[in-house]
């Protein structure tokens, strides 16, 4: 997500100024908030060509990974050469996801969901009974509520919601309290008025013998569980980290003691792992390395923003939180779209981008109207 939005802003404001080479090892790129309709509505995961998008954005698509930077001389290593130059790094490589609860099915946000899709397919057979939901302390957590409120409707729709107990377990306060205190009671009303049940403050542990265990709490009674998975910072030589594993930055996305090096998205050492912070995290580097390379201009510090749109499996609901100045002060909950894109990440160059492009899932499909497949 950082790299793409980075690759469209830095060709928007530096033109021909830069020439912008991207590094992945994966050709596809995979626009992972579809994921969570594929249980529901196979087929809408929509899967971009990397290759494609950067040719479109005037870049060079590179197929490998970074797996060294040396910062003194200004190279990269990959796994076939030893030193690849550059004048300015934007380091952007995610995060490192893994299974967060023994016994779970983890959600990852790919276009296969094996289990995630069976699991789904008995709660529709009338299979199961009682499924819970659980989010570790990192990592996203919005997916989780998305799961179970689609689930829910979907039991609705079916006739069969009578007699299913759903359950989300979440360390959180209040859902989705990262965005602040109204969409957190917003979505804890949703939650109750769909009936779905909530447990709060808790994290899982492991899910075994028809027994979810939760600490601090008592064991959850439950068939099945779905989780999100954790996240941990991804290891590339020469580079600063937190205990965790993620790279700290300044307020330019600048990698904190480096020079000509910044880091964009969930690899940071910034708290929320979102695709739209990543983005616009991806902006501010791409901001002040325009400006370095001379663009008249005077780059923004970051100033983060939560944007996202909850698929309910009833009206989607947008969901706003402004971080600075202390996380989640001002939140909005609201039926109708409160910013211009359409697009589950509200990337400011990604989101128009991408609506332009078709993707894999079939020519004409967008990333912006996904969210109405999901409504109806
Ligand atoms: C199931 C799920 C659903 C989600 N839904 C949403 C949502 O609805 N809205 C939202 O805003 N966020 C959502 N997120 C979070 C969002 O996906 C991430 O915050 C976002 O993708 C982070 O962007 P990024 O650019 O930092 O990393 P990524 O998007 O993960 O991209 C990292 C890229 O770097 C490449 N890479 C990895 N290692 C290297 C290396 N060594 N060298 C070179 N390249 C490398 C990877 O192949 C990949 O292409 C979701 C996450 C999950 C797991």
């Amino acid at each position: 997500m950082a790299a793409v939005e980075a690759m469209v802003a830095l060709r928007d404001l530096a033109g021909d100024r830069l020439e912008v080479e991207v590094h992945a090892p994966r050709q596809g790129f995979v626009y992972r908030p579809l994921a969570v309709g594929e249980p529901f509505f196979p087929g809408g995961l929509i899967e971009f060509d990397l290759e494609d998008l950067a040719a479109r954005a005037g870049a060079t698509f590179c197929l490998d990974s970074v797996t060294g930077v040396d910062p003194d001389n200004h190279h990269v290593s990959t796994p076939d050469r030893d030193e690849v130059p550059y004048d300015y790094l934007l380091i952007c490589p995610g995060a490192k996801m893994l299974a967060a609860v023994s016994g779970a099915e983890t959600f990852w946000g790919v276009s296969e969901e094996g289990g995630v899709a069976e699991t789904i397919g008995r709660l529709r057979a009338g299979d199961l009974h009682r499924l819970a939901f659980t989010i570790p302390a990192s990592g996203w957590p919005l997916p989780i509520y998305e799961l179970a409120l689609l689930a829910e409707a979907e039991l609705s729709r079916l006739g069969s919601r009578a007699g299913t107990i759903l359950t989300i377990v979440t360390p959180e306060d209040l859902p989705l309290g990262v965005f602040g205190t109204q969409v957190g009671e917003r979505v804890g009303e949703l939650l109750s008025e769909r009936g779905i049940e909530l447990v709060t403050g808790s994290h899982a542990i492991k899910f075994s013998d028809g027994l979810l265990q939760i600490t601090p709490g008592r064991p959850i009674e439950t068939e099945a569980v779905i989780s999100t998975p954790g996240i941990e910072g991804r290891q590339i030589g020469g580079l600063p980290k937190d205990p965790s594993g993620f790279i700290p930055v300044d307020e330019f996305s600048r990698v904190v003691g480096l020079d000509r090096v910044y880091a964009a998205g969930d690899v940071t050492a910034f708290p929320v792992k979102q695709g739209g912070i990543a983005t616009q995290q991806a902006d501010v580097a791409a901001e002040a390395i325009a400006a370095a390379v001379g663009v008249d201009l005077a780059p923004r510090p970051f100033d983060p923003v939560l944007r996202a749109t909850l698929w309910t499996g009833e009206k989607p609901q947008y969901l706003y939180g402004k971080l600075s100045g202390g996380f989640g002060e001002t939140s909005v909950f609201s039926d109708h779209a409160l910013w211009e894109h359409e697009g589950k990440i509200a990337g400011r160059y990604l989101a128009p981008f991408l609506n332009g492009i078709p993707g894999e899932a079939g020519p004409g499909t967008r990333a912006g109207p996904q969210p109405r497949v999901a409504a109806g």
